[in-house]
């Protein structure tokens, strides 16, 4: 039920547990809990570093693991073999990973109402849905799209009230820019216009301005299917639709004469929106893109270099041997140990001359060498 993110604008972060450490007596470490956090349907999830689309949701219900992390350390008989039968040490538990995400709203919707604040859109789409959205004789009423289920026979399809267009709207002036997104997944645009111009602009010049803004966002929304809709006609004169409907013959468009605060020309309205929608593809769902793995090289690969007597070694890979290892542990460290041995670190150190006493930095963390 939710249709906007602005509980995000109060809240932005959000933290799962970590995983607990394992422990002696063969005590394995909790995980930590999953942490969900609920978004409307038709949120897209960006990875902020990379630009990357990790998500799109778009159906009710759908979820998607942004985030690993927190599974809990094994416990100590874990690291049991025939020679070390009750090793004294276990591991950390692993703690949540870190990312910066963006969340951008794109309402899953068949038909968006674009137009002028105050042409009707709302009232319109109170007509023709369930929807009760707010309906006021004064600019930017809505603030979130409204979203409207009709019923069309056997189908329904889902109509967005996309408030607050206005000029400059594509350069971000006002509050346009950000409801833009909103009309970017719909099949079918309805255009609303107040053919009795009771806010006196022309007709002609709001059906031009709000195309170009539609152009401005992306050329290719401007190219989306448009139904035109002459809303008012209760209050309209003659001559002001006609003026209007030579316009749009010149052009090579149709046009929609209806009252959405009478009724009248509504159901032919909505004949021709269903007509439309059964010839168009569905509402656009765009595809994750695969994650940008960070270098784990499974080669145990490494770098040692000197710097004012500090040996420096560098290998991703061994930081993820490292968190599971309890440094204040003798058992623990001496596996480390063994770890670096194995992989050759330590043999290259001693090719480098390292000395007793010398010290190495491994993922920023010193040791003093010894034999
Ligand atoms: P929106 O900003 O485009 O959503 O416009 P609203 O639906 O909030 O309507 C703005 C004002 O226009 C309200 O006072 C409505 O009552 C009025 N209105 C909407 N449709 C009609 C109509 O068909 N005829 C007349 N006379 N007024 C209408
Ligand atoms: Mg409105």
């Amino acid at each position: 039920s939710l249709n906007t993110l602005n509980n995000f604008y109060y809240s932005k972060h959000f933290r799962a547990e970590n995983g607990e450490n394992g422990a002696g007596k063969n005590c394995y470490g909790k995980c930590g809990k999953d942490l969900y956090v609920d978004v409307p349907v038709g949120t897209l999830i960006r990875d902020v570093e990379t630009g990357n689309l990790m998500a799109d949701l778009d159906e009710d219900g759908k979820e998607e693991i942004i985030m690993k992390g927190g599974i809990g350390g094994k416990g100590n008989r874990h690291f049991a073999n025939a020679r070390r039968q009750t090793p004294r040490f276990y591991q950390y538990g692993v703690k949540t990973q870190e990312k910066m995400i963006e969340l951008e709203l794109k309402t899953i919707a068949d038909v968006g109402l674009v137009g002028f604040p105050n042409v009707g859109k709302s009232t319109f789409l109170s007509v023709v849905s369930q929807a009760k959205p707010k309906i006021a004789n004064y600019h930017f009423t809505t603030l979130s799209p409204n979203l409207g289920v009709v019923q069309a026979g056997e189908e329904s399809f889902v109509m967005a009230d996309i408030p607050g267009l206005i000029e400059g709207a594509a350069e971000g002036v006002g509050l346009g820019h950000d409801f833009l997104r909103h009309v970017e997944r719909c099949r079918l645009i309805l255009h609303v216009i107040d053919i009795a111009a009771l806010e006196d602009r022309d007709p002609i010049e709001d059906y031009k301005k709000i195309n170009a803004e539609l152009e401005k966002f992306s050329p290719e929304l401007r190219a989306r299917p448009q139904i035109v809709a002459l809303n008012k006609a209760d209050a309209a004169i003659e001559e002001m639709i006609d003026e209007f409907n030579d316009f749009a013959k010149e052009q090579g468009f149709e046009t929609y004469l209806i009252s959405a605060a009478t009724g009248e020309g509504v159901p032919e309205l909505m004949h021709a929106v269903e007509r439309e929608l059964a010839k168009l593809p569905p509402v656009l769902r765009y595809e994750a893109e695969a994650p940008v793995r960070e270098e784990i090289t499974t080669k145990q690969e490494f770098t040692v270099t000197v710097e004012d007597g500090v040996y420096i070694v560098e290998a991703p890979w061994l930081a993820h041997a490292l968190g599971f290892v309890d440094l204040d542990d003798y058992e623990s460290l001496q596996y480390f140990q063994r770890v670096l041995r194995l992989s050759g670190i330590i043999d290259r150190l001693e090719e480098m001359g390292i000395n007793e006493g010398d010290t190495v930095s491994i993922l920023d963390i010193e040791f003093e060498y010894m034999r």
